[in-house]
């Protein structure tokens, strides 16, 4: 039986792709649903596991991450003229992220922080919980900013080539809030308990 790339069409797409899913080579091409914010790789029975889901940062929630077939596959697909999946907001967090939003520094997951409408809580290793309200604020400042114009800058906003933003900038009212959400988030702490290590 002829092994077929496990890609389909594109030859660069399927090669660097065929040692990493064992049995993949045998296959149809695999299917791609939109799910939430990501896609979601069906790779039919034959290969374990079945399903992969792939976010808009090309990464894969398996083992593999970046690495697995079903990013290229996604990329594929979308190649091909496939629907795109919506973008996930940026104060809607389905996994904790690597760097934080605000300074970049390495973030972990932090539950007590968990919502139904913003997905996982993490805190920031530099700022704390602090960055993460930050971020949060980050769209209810973008609307107010449409409402009321320009807001006052602690530190103003950097864009790039195409009107990109490269650092959404923090206001006076930023500030404001975050010290207040970071002070209560303290009370709590202090009446309800808190391990760093937990
Ligand atoms: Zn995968
Ligand atoms: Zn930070």
């Amino acid at each position: 039986m002829s092994r077929r790339p496990p890609l389909s069409t594109t030859g660069t797409v399927a090669t660097a792709a065929q040692p990493l899913l064992p049995g993949l080579g045998d296959l149809a091409p695999a299917s791609v649903a939109i799910v939430a914010n990501a896609y979601r790789v069906d790779w039919g029975t034959g290969v374990r596991p079945r399903f992969h889901t792939v976010s808009k940062s090309k990464t894969c929630r398996c083992g593999l991450g970046p690495a697995c077939p079903s990013v290229l596959r996604v990329r594929e697909y979308l190649d091909t003229g496939g629907v795109r999946a919506p973008d996930v907001p940026d104060d809607v967090w389905p996994a904790v992220p690597e760097q934080c939003p605000i300074c970049g520094t390495s973030c972990r997951a932090h539950p007590r922080l968990d919502f139904t409408a913003h997905g996982l809580g993490w805190t920031c290793l530099a700022g704390g919980t602090l960055h993460y309200w930050e971020a949060r604020l980050r769209p209810i400042l973008r609307a107010q900013l449409a409402a009321n114009g320009q807001p006052r800058w602690v530190i103003p906003p950097e864009f790039g080539p195409g009107d990109d933003v490269l650092y959404p900038g923090v206001t006076i009212e930023d500030v404001r809030l975050a010290r207040e959400r970071a002070w209560e988030t303290h009370r709590r702490w202090q009446t309800e308990g808190y391990s760093p290590s937990d």
